[in-house]
């Protein structure tokens, strides 16, 4: 009897540079927190983390860290010790993991990276409720942990079209904080340094966008599994020279892989649109079920949401406010869906996952009819898959692998 081999990962030259810029990354924070060398600001993931970096701060994720969390499965460790302090396990996997983690002391970046044995703390935390709430709540519950400044911008949301009025509104709260951030960082504002690393984040961006837009190739050389790793910099470095060129690097190794034929699954015969959260403590099984169903989920919401057009150095504050009022996760359902059909024609997907992540509402489309408009509208099979984002007891691989073989029989007819 002869047994199939099971299809391989083929994995990006490129991991090993990322690998180099995610320990840089982590080593120049904690060496700043020993020595006292900067200031450190804890920015929400779709913060205005570049006017952080021109007053002179190091910027640190929790949202980075939360997701870390959960790709090495010890966010449900955690998750009771927030619970036992008040935070529901209803309310985002991200906030209780990553509080659980404090309170019980352990970081995974101990073990990621010999020497670091805490997360570097903050003298400032700085969110953008554009996302949700719950990057307040949590920010907060840190700033009464460390007794440092919590500051933000309260944005818009449920929006179809984002006006001048938007922008204008987030465009002042933005300026807003210089003068409290001047006095943490002991920095003077300096609108050109602004323009410079917005300049930085525009290209991040920019090349971003250009290294998912290759799967639009058929074969497409690199899958949202992919997509959910190589994403990083954009999240935790776009501002910086180095976030730059990591992505010249790894789209060029993408370029080389469409010309020399090279596909993520081979014998793609199937493409999916993947809406919603990863479920980072299953990453590898997934890439592995859609490997086998020779099905590449070719693109998402999710790593598409680190593209910033708008963001324009010569008109700073208004581009910025633009470019993070702007999001997918702040609009109304007929702009999300307009915006997933674009996407659907765009990368010519076949179907449409969603993930229903319980403890993530504004991430999980799938509430209020959508998947079924779009079937309607689209005529592609959608499916929905309910889990989470890092609480994995939310999670029935077997009910969620039934299906979607079923899901993916569907789509190949
Ligand atoms: S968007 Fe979802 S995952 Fe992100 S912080 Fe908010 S609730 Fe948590």
């Amino acid at each position: 009897m002869s047994i199939e081999p099971q299809p391989a990962f083929k994995k990006l030259e490129s991991s090993l540079r990322l690998k180099q810029l995610m320990a840089s990354h982590f080593y120049e924070l904690d060496e700043a927190a020993r020595r006292g060398s900067h200031k450190i600001a804890w920015c929400s993931s779709v913060g205005p983390a570049e006017l952080l970096r021109s007053l002179g701060f190091l910027v640190y994720f929790p949202e980075n860290h939360a997701a870390l969390l959960g790709a090495t499965r010890k966010a449900t460790d955690y998750i009771p010790a927030a619970n036992a302090i008040g935070y529901s396990p209803e309310i985002c996997s991200y906030l209780t993991s990553d509080i659980g983690a404090c309170i019980m002391g352990e970081t995974p970046l101990s073990r990621a990276y010999p020497g670091i044995t805490r997360v570097p703390p903050p003298d400032v935390l700085v969110y953008n409720t554009n996302q949700c709430r719950a990057v307040k709540d949590w920010f907060q519950w840190y700033s009464r942990k460390f007794r440092v400044p919590c500051l933000g911008v309260q944005s818009f949301r449920q929006m179809d079209e984002v006006t001048t009025l938007h922008v204008a509104a987030i465009s002042t709260q933005l300026q807003q904080l210089i003068p409290p951030l001047q006095e943490i960082s002991g920095t003077r504002f300096d609108i050109d340094r602004l323009r410079e690393t917005i300049e930085l984040s525009r290209q991040c961006s920019e090349l971003w966008g250009q290294v998912l837009e290759t799967a639009a190739h058929r074969p497409s050389p690199l899958t949202f599994f992919d997509g959910t790793i190589h994403m990083g910099p954009a999240v935790i470095a776009r501002g910086t020279q180095s976030a730059v060129d990591y992505y010249i690097f790894l789209l060029a190794e993408l370029r080389q892989r469409i010309e020399a034929g090279v596909a993520a699954v081979n014998h793609e015969n199937c493409r999916i649109y993947w809406e919603g959260m990863p479920i980072w403590g299953k990453l590898r099984e997934l890439a592995a079920l859609f490997l086998r169903l020779k099905t590449c989920v070719v693109a998402s919401t999710y790593c598409n949401s680190w593209i910033f057009s708008d963001l324009d150095p010569r008109d700073p504050f208004e581009s910025m406010a633009r470019a993070y009022t702007e999001l997918f996760i702040t609009r109304a359902d007929a702009c999300k869906e307009r915006y997933i059909k674009q996407m659907v024609e765009f990368y010519r997907i076949d179907g449409i996952l969603f993930h229903e992540a319980k403890t993530c509402p504004d991430n999980s489309n799938s509430l209020y009819g959508m998947p079924q408009r779009l079937y309607q509208q689209l005529g592609i099979p959608t499916v929905v898959i309910h889990g989470d984002l890092n609480d994995l007891r939310l999670f029935s691989e077997e009910q969620a692998v039934t299906r979607l073989e079923a899901f993916i029989e569907q789509v190949q007819g």
